[in-house]
């Protein structure tokens, strides 16, 4: 038995990991935990601290109902049904619920074999593939056995992993940070653990292959048809000057279209559909399956595109919300006749054996244009090659009269660089008077109760803005402005189960709100200006003393950004880059001080 890690371990370590609200202690107890437990079981581990068995891009889920655990905790204990569902009742919570009844039950048992990492991963993923008819008595039957040989403490994180309630807080970058100081890595280190990470999007691969295997084997692993690579991220500037003074290499642009990301593999007759999170979206894009598999013109091949809703009559585009409705489960084939999509590639990476993110961008997309053949329905993002801007302006202004949000502009010798935000690419939008010129993503992290007709539910939400550096998240301003009573319903609702008990340790406010959140849903926000402020956390003291930033006249646009992923949202880094623009133009109007 000495060569299994016991469950216990991993246990003793989430607990201390809920209990904190540092960021800094999160990343030690975890790489704590990494040296505690045997190479081989890494992975496991790294998938079990984020809930999960798998990485997501596989799709794969527990899918384990209240009602199984329910039953599953009555039938081991021979309390009745209704007895557990009370129980469940008064703590609010079936983890909680599932310590309490183990621990009364263990008080009359006597023998039970303990838990492993292995014996509950394996457990688990039994649970996970168990589907079809019948597939929640056998779900059941092995949360049982398990529930058998489980400590209080056991059953209680047993249970949050099967239901999907486990909140460490543990984000992708706090791994990789474990992985550093577990190792006492070298910036090297970092740096190919990282690229091995934006290649592939399985943490747990990478995180085994190093401890197992050690950094060459990390260097070898790479792209993969079939398994997602972590998208290339634009920056984003307020003017084409500005952009043009990034674009040393000349400079292509291409409409910016408002749809959702898709990474398309084709291998043979397959294809796979990859979202900017890398979840697999295939089951929502039928049509795209189909389009990639009459007009990619290669055995195996990696693109990249944005899918865009489409007006079948005028060929006009639809706005991004409209797109969203083919994100459901049901009733797929009905959502693809109201909401017929078009793709705009502009982008390759991999084609029939060859690797292509190294090669200059001007390269990929004449290998992208030999590779796919253009139709009324997949087509190359509209482009102009120009380093005029008076030309840019205008092709910008295009493509807005066109139904786009703006240009990518993009530098020809640039490689794709994975999981990168740079300025090898950068977003232009329009500029909107007596606004800011751009959205943000804010991401929720608390809410404030309502008052009169918002009474019941939350008046406002807390959102924050996302700082790389220090994978944390800081607050920049409350928004209620903007919500529709469709929202103040549906908020309470989406946000329900990122609820926590206290502030989430990589959080920093000032500022106490009434309920916290693990950091998740990302709205977009429209503001007037930024203004400095005492009481949000974000960008504190760099421009001044004492003080962050914050929003002014914040408002909801209606938009949440189910495609971004908390860490996508916008930056501290951008923030005070947004700052800074509007101050120059105040100081160009005549408005500034
Ligand atoms: P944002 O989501 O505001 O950070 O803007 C970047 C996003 O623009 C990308 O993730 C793509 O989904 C989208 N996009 C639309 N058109 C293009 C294009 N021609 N090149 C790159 N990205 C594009």
């Amino acid at each position: 038995m000495d060569t299994e890690t016991q469950f216990k371990v991993l246990v003793e370590h989430f607990k201390q990991m809920e209990d904190t609200t540092k960021r800094t202690e999160l990343t030690s107890i975890l790489a704590h935990l990494i040296t505690s437990v045997k190479p081989d079981e890494i992975g496991e581990v790294v998938y079990l601290t984020q809930g999960k068995l798998y990485p997501d891009y596989m799709g794969i889920e527990l899918g384990v109902a209240e009602k199984t655990v329910i039953k599953a905790l009555a039938k081991y204990s021979g309390l009745p049904e209704e007895k557990v569902d009370e129980i469940y009742k008064k703590l609010g919570d079936l983890g909680d619920a599932a310590f309490e009844v183990v621990k009364e039950k263990k008080q009359m048992t006597f023998f039970s074999q303990p838990l492993t990492v292995k014996r509950v991963y394996s457990t688990l993923d039994k649970i996970a593939r168990a589907s079809g008819k019948g597939s929640q008595d056998i779900k059941m039957m092995h949360l049982m056995s398990l529930l058998n040989d489980a400590d209080p403490d056991e059953a209680r994180y047993v249970v949050k992993i099967v239901l999907g309630t486990l909140r460490l807080g543990v984000a992708d970058y706090t791994i990789l940070d474990a992985l550093s100081l577990a190792l006492a890595g070298s910036k090297e280190m970092r740096d190919i653990v990282e690229r091995a990470y934006n290649l592939t999007g399985d943490l747990g691969l990478v995180a085994s292959t190093l401890v197992a295997n050690g950094l060459d084997a990390v260097k070898k692993l790479g792209i993969s048809v079939g398994r997602p690579i972590r998208p290339m991220l634009a920056e984003r500037v307020p003017t084409v000057e500005e952009a043009l003074s990034y674009m040393q290499n000349g400079c292509i642009a291409e409409y910016k279209y408002d749809g959702e990301r898709v990474q398309i593999h084709k291998d043979g007759g397959s294809v796979k559909l990859f979202s900017r999170r890398l979840e697999n979206i295939t089951m929502h894009y039928p049509d795209i399956v189909q389009l990639a598999l009459t007009y990619i013109n290669a055995d195996k091949a990696i693109v990249e595109g944005e899918a865009v809703a489409v007006d079948e009559n005028t060929g006009e585009f639809y706005p991004f919300q409209e797109l969203m409705h083919r994100r459901r489960k049901y009733g797929i084939e009905e959502a693809m006749k109201m909401y017929p999509v078009s793709l705009f590639l502009f982008d390759i990476m991999y084609v029939d054996g060859k690797e292509l993110i190294d090669l200059p961008l001007k390269d990929r997309r004449e290998i992208l244009w030999k590779t796919v053949k253009e139709d009324e329905r997949v087509r190359f993002a509209h482009h102009l090659e120009s380093t005029n801007p008076k030309e840019l302006e205008s092709f910008m202004e295009q493509a807005i009269t066109d139904g786009c949000e703006g240009l990518v502009v993009k530098d020809p010798l640039s490689p794709y660089r994975a999981g990168a935000r740079g300025y090898s690419w950068i977003k232009l939008k329009r500029d909107y008077q007596g606004e800011l010129a751009d959205t943000l993503d804010l991401v929720v992290v608390g809410a404030f109760y309502g008052r009169g007709r918002r009474a019941g539910t939350y008046g406002t939400l807390l959102v924050a803005v996302y700082d790389p550096d220090t994978d944390s998240f800081y607050t920049v301003t409350k928004v209620g402005a903007g919500f529709t009573d469709e929202d103040l319903k549906r908020f309470p609702q989406i946000l329900e189960k990122y609820r926590m008990p206290h502030k989430h340790a990589r959080v920093v406010s000032k500022m106490e709100a009434d309920v916290w959140f693990e950091p998740k849903v990302v709205l977009e926000v429209q503001a007037q200006e930024i203004t400095l402020s005492p009481v949000h956390t974000a960008a504190f003291g760099t421009i001044k003393e004492g003080a962050g930033l914050a929003l002014r006249f914040p408002r909801f646009t209606g938009k949440i950004r189910d495609d971004k992923s908390p860490e996508d949202a916008t930056t501290v880094k951008e923030l005070v880059e947004m700052y800074m623009n509007q101050k120059k133009k105040a100081v160009a109007n005549g408005t500034g001080p």
